[in-house]
């Protein structure tokens, strides 16, 4: 390792001028954090946290309506990061109504938990198995479904099987070349999410203009990762290459990535921090509208008022996934905003960057 940093240093001499390297997946937003990575960097070399956490950028109107769902009295489950998410629901209008206000939090906000804790019926479970099974003995169960390339063919494995899902699954690419487009940060590299491109490969990478190396998760293959980053622009190229040839091969898993479109189709995707961007949502099939959640339960879904979706709040979390802002830089950080009394989606994953920066990072 230390010859690594020490290449690592001796391009960044060399390129003489501020770099900023965006991670976009969750687990590396860990691991840099873990391995204590950032302060092996030069000065000029910045690692910034982009939209790689799937809790982090589910949109707060999807996050609303599963909240309202199970508020109806509909049997809900989901992974377990996002029951801890904070709705825009006030105790008061659904079943929970002694749902106690949480410190800091504006008004009586409810997330899953505090619905199950008021006797809405909410599974967490760690598998779309987990959630077939639960099936058996509730019909109108309804998954949450959540997460990019890498957790969409369980998903639509489930939804053949029977499985009821309110998709909020979205397409990794997009958002990366939305981060390029706004051009909020000048991103000059990015350490390209391993896992995803188990499932898409190489290719989707191409042709967005700046240099890409797809990377592992232990500390040698991010430093390793970053070391290829600063390569490329000391040499002036923009490719994309891939570290993590143990796992990530060129053409992907076509046999998994075709499950995807079986059973989904490209939409526009709603993200926490984005807004909507074009074709980077996946909507289940028409052929499949007896699965589709908001299909199924429009009656109760139409009734929600989104409008409270979109109020402003102290978090920073749509900030921070832009890569816009630290965790350090919200003023709720550790001060309100805690693990155990969540704000925002980012402090509740664990792949959350506040999570993260929470657990890792003196501040
Ligand atoms: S610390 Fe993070 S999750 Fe908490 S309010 Fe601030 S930005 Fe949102």
């Amino acid at each position: 390792m230390k010859k690594v940093i020490k290449k690592i240093e001796e391009l960044a001499e060399k390129i003489g001028r501020d770099v900023n390297l965006m991670e976009v997946c969750g687990t590396h937003t860990q691991a840099v954090a873990r391995h204590g990575i950032r302060a092996l960097m030069p000065k000029n070399v910045h690692l910034t946290t982009g939209p790689g956490c799937p809790v982090c950028v589910t949109a707060q109107e999807d996050i609303d309506a599963i909240v309202n769902l199970s508020l109806a009295g509909i049997p809900v489950a989901t992974y377990g990061d996002m029951l801890r998410v904070p709705s825009s629901a006030k105790a008061t209008e659904g079943r929970p109504s002694s749902t106690k206000a949480k410190e800091g939090r504006p008004g009586h906000i409810v997330s899953l938990d505090d619905a199950r804790e008021h006797g809405a019926k909410v599974f967490s479970v760690y598998s779309v198995e987990e959630a077939l099974k639960l099936l058996k003995e509730w019909p109108d169960l309804v998954f949450f479904g959540l997460g990019f390339e890498t957790t969409t063919p369980m998903t639509a494995y489930a939804i053949k099987n029977g499985l009821t899902v309110y998709s909020t699954h979205k397409l990794f690419i997009p958002a990366m070349k939305a981060l390029l487009k706004i051009g909020e940060l000048k991103i000059d590299g990015f350490i390209s999410p391993g896992h995803v491109s188990t499932i898409i490969g190489v290719a989707p990478y191409e042709g967005m203009g700046v240099p890409q190396v797809i990377t592992g998760f232990s500390a040698e293959d991010v430093l390793v990762g970053i070391y290829m980053l600063l390569k490329q622009i000391k040499e002036g190229r923009a490719e994309v290459e891939n570290e993590y040839t143990r796992s990530v091969r060129k053409e992907g898993n076509p046999a998994a990535y075709k499950t995807i479109f079986d059973v989904f189709e490209i939409a526009d995707g709603n993200w926490r921090g984005f807004g909507v961007i074009l074709k980077s949502g996946l909507e289940i099939k028409k052929k499949f509208s007896k699965c589709d959640a908001k299909v199924k339960y429009k009656n109760i879904l139409d009734k929600v008022d989104f409008a409270k979706s979109r109020r402003p709040t102290p978090c920073k979390c749509g900030e921070i996934i832009r890569g816009l802002k630290e965790p350090k830089n919200c003023p709720v950080f550790k001060k309100v905003c805690k693990p155990e009394n969540p704000v925002g989606p980012c402090m509740v994953s664990q792949e959350g960057a506040c999570n993260v920066a929470y657990r890792y990072e003196k501040q």
